[in-house]
This record gives C-alpha cells, sequence and structure tokens, in this order.
C-alpha cells in the first residue's frame, strides 16, 4: 500500500528542486522561484492522472474534507451520511464545519449500504459521503441514483483509493467533489498533504480561494489579492508538493505491483472454503491496498487473530472490528461528543443521537472481516511464506472450532 515503500533518488531530486531556489511557498515569489512551481505541477498532473478538470492541493487529505464541503455549502445543522467503518477524519470534517454526522451502516463492500443510507435520509440530509475504504469502491451507481433522487451533494472520501476506478471512472472523480490524502501511510505520499478533485470551476475557485484565507488569486500580487469570502488556511509547501510529484509518477508501477500481489495472496486464501472475500463492485477497479477477507462468523475470526498475534505474523493484518481509529465500537469520543470547546448544544445532541444508533449489521460484517495491507517490497517467495502461514492458523483454529461444536 504505501508509497513510502519506494521512497528515492527521484524524491530527493524533486526537493532539492526547492531547496535549491529556497522559495517553500507555493504562491508568489515569481522572480526568486526561477519557474519551479511543484504545487501547480503536481495539481496539473493529478488533473490528467485521475481524468477531473481541476485540483487543488491542500495541507491534509482532513482538510480536503474540510474544504470541500465549504465551499458546497454544507454548514450548520445540515446531516451528512457516513459508513460506520471509516476513518475518523471523515466525522472530524463534518463537526468543523458545524454539520451533523449521520453514522450508517457498512455492508460486504465494507462501504455504505445504499439501503442503510436511503433509511436515514431525511429533511435536514444534504451531502452523502462515501468512504472507499481500504483500496476499493463503494456501489457508485446506486448512490448515485439516490443523490439525484433526493438532491443531495455526493463528496468522494477516497483517500484510500488513489488509482482505483468504478466502471472506468478514476475514484475521487465521480462526485461533485473527491479528495484524495497523500499523508505517510497513503498510496502515493506528500509526507501530508491532500487534495480536492472537481469537475466544475466554480467549486474549484471556491477551493483554491478559501484554503488560502479567501485570497482570490487574482491580484498582480498577493497583496494585491481580494478578498470575497472568510476563509482558512489549508495550504500545502512547495517541498511536500515535490515530493509527491515524483510519487505520483510511480502510481502506475505501485498499482501494478499491488494487483500482483494481492492476486497472489488471495490465491492462497482461497484454498480455504470457509473464507470469503470482500465483495468489490467493479472488480477490475480494485486498486488492491489490502486483501480484505472474511471468515464464518466473529467467534472464528476473533480466534484466528488471536492465533496469529500469538505466532508473531498479526503486523500488517487490521482486525478493525477492535480497531481504535477506523470503527464506531470503539469511539466514544464521538459517542459523548467530547469536543474541547462547545458545540451547539443542539448539535451536540444530535452528534450522539447519531453515533449511539444500533449498527448490529456493520458489527455482523465488521466482526468476521481481517484486512491485509499488501506491501510493495513482498518478493513472491515472502507472499507464499505470508500465505501460508496465514491459512495454517486458520485451518488450526477452523478444526478446533468444529472440534468444540
Ligand atoms: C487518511 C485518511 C483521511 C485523512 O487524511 P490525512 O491526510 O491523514 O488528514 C481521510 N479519510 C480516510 C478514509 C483516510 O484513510
Amino acid at each position: 500500500m504505501p508509497g513510502y515503500e519506494f521512497f528515492g533518488e527521484e524524491e530527493r531530486k524533486q526537493v532539492n528542486d526547492v531547496l535549491e531556489t529556497g522559495i517553500l511557498m507555493r504562491y508568489g515569489f515569481d522572480g526568486p522561484r526561477k519557474g519551479i512551481w511543484k504545487a501547480k505541477e503536481l495539481e496539473q498532473a493529478v488533473c490528467e492522472t485521475f481524468g477531473c478538470s481541476h485540483a487543488q492541493l491542500v495541507s491534509s487529505g482532513t482538510a480536503a474534507l474540510t474544504a470541500a464541503l465549504t465551499v458546497l455549502a454544507v454548514g450548520y445543522g445540515d446531516e451528512v451520511i457516513i459508513p460506520a467503518f471509516t476513518f475518523v477524519a471523515s466525522f472530524e470534517a463534518i463537526l468543523s464545519v458545524g454539520a451533523i454526522p449521520v453514522l450508517v451502516d457498512v455492508d460486504d463492500t465494507l462501504t455504505l449500504s445504499p439501503q442503510a443510507v436511503r433509511n436515514a435520509i431525511t429533511k435536514k440530509t444534504k451531502c452523502i459521503m462515501p468512504v472507499h475504504m481500504c483500496g476499493s469502491m463503494a456501489d457508485m451507481d446506486a448512490l448515485v441514483a439516490i443523490c439525484q433522487e433526493n438532491n443531495l451533494l455526493l463528496v468522494e472520501d477516497a483517500c484510500q483509493s488513489i488509482g482505483g476506478t468504478y466502471k472506468g471512472k478514476k475514484l475521487g472523480t465521480i462526485g461533485d467533489a473527491g479528495t484524495f490524502s497523500f499523508d505517510f501511510v497513503k498510496t502515493i505520499t506528500c509526507a501530508e498533504g491532500g487534495v480536492v478533485m472537481t469537475n466544475d470551476k466554480s467549486t474549484y475557485d471556491g477551493i483554491d480561494a478559501y484554503s488560502d484565507h479567501g485570497h482570490d488569486h487574482k491580484g498582480a500580487d498577493r497583496g494585491a489579492d481580494l478578498h470575497p469570502f472568510i476563509g482558512y488556511n489549508f495550504r500545502i509547501s512547495e517541498l511536500h508538493a515535490a515530493v509527491g510529484l515524483a510519487q505520483i509518477k510511480k502510481l502506475d508501477q505501485f498499482l501494478a505491483i499491488q494487483r500482483k500481489n494481492h492476486a497472489a495472496l488471495k490465491s492462497i486464501l482461497s484454498t480455504i472454503p470457509e473464507i470469503s472475500f470482500r465483495r468489490v463492485p467493479d472488480e477490475i477497479g480494485d486498486s488492491c491496498t489490502f486483501l480484505s477477507w472474511f471468515l464464518p462468523t466473529t467467534a472464528i475470526t476473533k480466534a484466528v487473530v488471536a492465533e496469529m498475534k500469538e505466532q508473531g505474523i498479526l503486523a500488517g493484518s487490521f482486525y478493525w472490528f477492535v480497531n481504535n481509529w477506523h470503527y464506531i465500537s470503539k469511539w466514544a469520543h464521538l459517542k459523548n461528543a467530547i469536543t474541547l470547546n462547545h458545540l451547539h448544544p443542539e448539535i451536540k445532541e444530535a452528534v450522539m443521537q447519531n453515533a449511539n444508533k444500533d449498527f448490529s449489521a456493520s458489527d455482523a460484517i465488521m466482526g468476521r472481516c481481517v484486512s491485509t495491507s499488501i506491501s510493495l517490497l513482498w518478493t513472491p517467495e515472502q507472499i507464499l511464506a505470508k500465505g501460508e502461514q496465514m491459512a495454517t492458523v486458520i485451518r488450526k483454529v477452523l478444526s478446533e472450532q468444529s472440534v468444540a461444536v
């Protein structure tokens, strides 16, 4: 999965270009920067690579989500539907614009269940935010249809699925806006960074200005910029963009390796009839950063995870069901709406209500799911050894469980 595994000469060269001029900022300083515009160049590369009309780099994936929601006018009291299996950034971004995160169940795609989304729509719903978790995608045809029928915005969080596609379109370019994270563990990295992609010029213009204090970027120099609205600072630096520029050129190579290693590991686990795999709405579009697999019951899965840990082979495999970062079951801070500043009491009440609903349908999925991250560095021998170690543990637990029954 992570681009940091392939950090090398190319990244150093790009960063050195910036260090040589000393212009570490992406805007202004036209003379001294001697034609070096890494952020602009990376935005251009994002548009070409992912087939979108506009791209605005920002300081993180969380900033990208926040800026996208802001510019699409999602604000006070609006409800935004997100999955119960995601990263905490989803609800952080929603809360930061004054809106209410409405968590709903995931299905065996590990992403939003379209039926659960339908059931959650109210008069206050403004936006649906699918999260393309672990390299693969949500059922976009179903979600696009729901948005059209109900006149809702669609913002894709594709932070974990850079390079994945759905029916020929790149993930993150299907909705009104889409985001990637380029943090250190993502498919391609800037160290820290993110991007908002859109095909709508006015959305782009809004994000371009909003992410730089509302400066309209139409002045002869920065001091001459006007502020048509109040903005914020979510700028990326030239140093970060430089790293990303080297990484984006390696994306095809990363994806090819991920897909090959994913297939090799999957074929080993497929020899166990009790194992099933995550449903992928468009198989060929899976970016294959993770192989996500299911066992028949939560009890068996817990036993397998415990045995993998015991044998020292759990590293790189994630049991999200008990994970602090990614699943509702461990988000006490959200369930209790614990913030350092004061939330409006009405919002606080709504946040708590939405986070304390019944998520048993998601529990039934996540309790049986393990995701194994796919390394770019594995040799065929290492995949074989890893797969067989995993298969041995799984077979052992399955046979003990069938004896116990
Ligand atoms: C990483 C991630 C983010 C946030 O990205 P940062 O760049 O770390 O702020 C948002 N959503 C998902 C699903 C992520 O995995």
